[in-house]
C-alpha cells in the first residue's frame, strides 16, 4: 500500500468543516470518523511527524480486561475495527501488526489474589466471560519460566499488541482517500497541516467558537470550521485555556525500557504484569518493553520532550529493587547478574484526568469539542473514542447519555497498576 496522509505544503484553506487540533492517535482516528461521515477536515499539528510524541512513546497494547464496563465497550469496539482494518478502511493489505499474544496479571499475595478474583466476577457481570483465573501451578504449566512465588493469575489469550504508528498513519491515509472507506457518506476528507501550531480560537456573535488561529512558520493564518475538536494529548489543557476552557487533565511523566535482542524473553509470551508493584514487560524487537507506574510521579506541565531517567531502568532490572522483574521471573536476575543487557529509554506523558477515563464530546462551548485525556489508554480506546466524539460532534448521539462526557462528576480514582 503506498497510499500516505495528505499533506498540506501551502496556506491551509481558508473554512473547513472540522478542525482538529494534534495529530496523535486521538486527533488521526478523529479524522477517520469524521471524512468517513462526510466532513472535509483540517488536521493541525505542531510536530513535522504524525503520532510522534505521546503516541509514539506508547507501548502498544491492548485489552479487554478493565474494570468497568464503558471502558471496556471502548476497546472492544476498537478492536473489531482493529481486527479487519484493511478491509474497514479500503487501505488493501495495511498491516496493524497486531499479536494476540494475551494479558498475564500475576499476584503473589493473598490479598491481590482475592481482589483478582472480585475483578474477574465483575468483568463476567458485564460479558467479558474468557478471562481465565489460574492457579499458581497453572501458571508455571504454560510458561515455566515463572516464579514459584506466583500464587494465582488473570489471564486473557484474546488481549495483545498492535503498532501504534502504522495504527495512527493508517486512520490519517484512510481520512485522506475517504471515497475508499467503504460505508463513507460522500464528500469527506482530510488534509493535514504538520509544523504548524494552534495559538488562538475565533468567537462568533453569540460567543461560539467558529475557527482558528494558526501559526506556521512565520506566519499566522485564520481558519474557520463550523467545528473545532481538541485532540492534543497532554497539551490539551493548555490549548483548552485558549478558549478559557478549563479541562483537568495532569500531564505526567512515563517511561519505556527497551530491550531488544534479549534470547530469554519468549517471543510468544503474553505482556506479563506483576499485580502487586505493576512492573510489566511484552516482547518486542526480539527482546521486550518493560514498564512500570510509579505511583509517586508528579503531574507537571506538559512537555515538548519528554526526559528519561536510568534510575526507571535500574528500579525494573536490578534484582535489589522492590519492583524489580525478577520477582515475576528469575531469569532476570541472571540478566543481571551476566551485566545489564544493551537498554535505552523513551519517555511520554500519561494525560491522567481525576477518574483516569476519557473526555469525549461537547466542551460547554458551542463549536467547541474535545477528544481526550486518555490517562494512558489513549491506542487501545481510539476507534471506540474518536467514533462517538465524531457522534456527538454532529448531533448523532446525546451528550448527557455520554458516559466520558466533559464536566460528569468525577471520583478521583488511585493508579491502576497499568
Ligand atoms: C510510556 C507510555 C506507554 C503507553 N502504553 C500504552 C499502551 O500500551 N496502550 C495504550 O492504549 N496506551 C498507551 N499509552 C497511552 C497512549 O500513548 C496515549 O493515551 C495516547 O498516545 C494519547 O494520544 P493523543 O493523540 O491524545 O496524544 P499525543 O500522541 O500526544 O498527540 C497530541 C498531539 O497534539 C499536538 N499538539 C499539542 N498542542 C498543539 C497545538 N497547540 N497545535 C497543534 N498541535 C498540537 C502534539 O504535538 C501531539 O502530536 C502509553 C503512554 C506512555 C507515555
Amino acid at each position: 500500500m503506498n497510499l500516505a496522509p495528505t499533506e498540506l505544503h501551502e496556506a491551509p484553506p481558508r473554512s473547513v468543516d472540522l478542525i482538529i487540533i494534534g495529530a496523535g492517535i486521538a486527533g488521526t482516528a478523529s479524522a477517520f470518523y469524521a471524512a468517513r461521515a462526510g466532513l472535509q477536515v483540517l488536521v493541525v499539528e505542531r510536530r513535522a511527524e504524525i503520532a510522534s510524541l505521546t503516541t509514539a512513546a506508547a507501548t502498544g497494547a491492548f485489552r479487554l480486561q478493565h474494570d468497568n464496563v464503558d471502558e471496556y465497550a471502548l476497546v472492544r469496539e476498537g478492536l473489531d475495527l482493529y481486527l479487519d482494518f484493511a478491509a474497514r478502511t479500503g487501505l488493501d493489505g495495511w498491516d496493524l501488526g497486531v499479536r494476540q499474544q494475551g494479558y498475564l496479571f500475576c499476584t503473589r499475595t493473598e490479598g491481590s489474589a482475592e481482589h483478582a478474583r472480585e475483578l474477574v466476577a465483575l468483568q463476567r457481570g458485564f460479558g467479558l466471560t474468557d478471562v481465565e483465573l489460574l492457579s499458581g501451578e497453572e501458571v508455571r504449566a504454560r510458561w515455566p519460566y515463572l516464579a514459584p512465588e506466583i500464587n494465582q493469575a488473570r489471564y486473557r489469550a484474546g488481549d495483545g499488541f498492535i503498532d501504534q504508528i502504522a495504527l495512527a498513519r493508517g486512520y490519517a491515509t484512510a481520512a485522506s482517500h475517504a471515497a475508499r472507506i467503504p460505508d463513507a457518506l460522500p464528500g469527506g476528507g482530510a488534509r493535514f497541516l504538520m509544523n504548524a501550531e494552534i495559538v488562538g480560537f475565533a468567537r462568533g456573535g453569540g460567543g461560539a467558537i467558529t475557527g482558528v488561529q494558526i501559526r506556521c512558520g512565520e506566519s499566522t493564518y485564520d481558519v474557520a470550521a463550523g467545528y473545532t475538536l481538541i485532540a492534543a494529548g497532554p497539551w490539551s489543557g493548555h490549548v483548552a485555556a485558549l478558549a478559557s476552557l478549563e479541562l483537568p487533565i495532569a500531564p505526567t511523566i512515563r517511561q519505556k525500557l527497551i530491550i531488544p535482542e534479549l534470547p530469554v524473553i519468549d517471543q510468544q509470551g503474553p505482556m506479563t504484569i506483576d499485580d502487586e508493584t505493576g512492573s510489566h514487560w511484552r516482547p518486542a524487537l526480539r527482546g521486550c518493553y518493560a514498564l512500570r507506574t510509579d505511583p509517586a510521579t508528579p503531574a507537571g506541565e506538559p512537555l515538548l520532550e519528554v526526559p528519561t531517567d536510568p534510575a526507571y531502568a535500574h528500579a525494573l532490572l536490578d534484582p535489589a529493587s522492590p519492583s524489580t522483574l525478577a520477582n515475576l521471573a528469575p531469569f532476570w536476575r541472571t540478566v543481571w547478574s551476566e551485566g545489564p543487557p544493551a537498554w535505552s529509554l523513551a519517555a511520554g506523558q500519561y494525560e491522567y484526568t481525576p477518574d483516569h477515563r476519557p473526555l469525549i464530546g461537547g466542551s460547554g462551548q458551542a463549536g467547541l469539542f474535545v477528544n481526550t485525556g486518555y490517562s494512558g489508554h489513549g491506542v487501545m480506546c481510539s476507534a471506540g473514542g474518536a467514533r462517538r466524539a465524531i457522534d456527538l460532534l454532529l448531533g448523532r448521539a446525546n451528550h448527557a447519555e455520554e458516559p466520558f462526557r466533559v464536566g460528569r462528576p468525577m471520583v478521583d480514582r488511585a493508579r491502576d497498576v497499568l
